[in-house]
């Protein structure tokens, strides 16, 4: 995972000194791969190599982010309107994922996503699954990004909740038995 661009919302601290245990960021990860490799991580999502004028791409990246507006929405995420207040139209997602490698240019092999708080919008590769989806969607409804600091317990409390109910309740409850223990100092 990764930090955003947006530094005032994104900027990473170091763990206070003396804190021998691993960040709770990195429990998470953690936890998710052992969701994926039980394959527990829900649908995959192939958005293919493309130009975003490709209209194999746009339906894929519309419907990635019509799942994650219906996520965010659901779980209490701000209803968008324009800029004077008035209702935006009909179909406008509040949630926007694409997909690219320069992630993995950026960040590192293991990125998998990043949530761009500022533009409610989500980078995935272009190979994805829901958890990764839901982890990002998450970050978007705490308005944080993929910087350490922004994994604290309501996160991954926000991260179990959505897991039980768009995953499975046992993917909920193998994430929180390695996270549970971490979180809720
Ligand atoms: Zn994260």
């Amino acid at each position: 995972m990764s930090r955003g661009t947006g530094e005032a919302v994104c900027a990473t601290t170091a763990s206070p000194r003396g804190d021998e245990r691993a960040p709770l960021a990195q429990v998470i990860y953690i936890a998710e791969d052992v969701l994926e490799r039980a394959g527990l991580a829900g649908r995959a999502w192939t958005v293919p190599d493309g130009h975003i004028d490709d209209p194999d791409v746009q339906a894929a990246n519309r419907a990635l982010s019509a799942f994650a507006s219906e996520v965010y929405l659901a779980a209490g995420g701000r209803t968008p309107t324009m800029w004077d207040g008035s209702p935006v139209p009909e179909g406008f997602l509040p949630v926007r994922v694409v997909a690219s490698e320069y992630l993995s240019v950026e960040h590192g092999p293991g990125v998998r996503a990043s949530a761009q708080p500022v533009t409610n919008s989500i980078t995935v590769r272009h190979q994805t699954n829901d958890l990764t989806v839901l982890h990002e969607v998450a970050h978007l409804l705490h308005g944080t990004c993929e910087s350490g600091d922004a994994h604290d317990d309501a996160f991954a409390l926000t991260v179990r909740d959505l897991y039980a109910h768009y995953l499975s309740v046992k993917a909920a409850e193998r994430f929180w038995t390695l996270v549970g223990l971490r979180a809720g100092r």
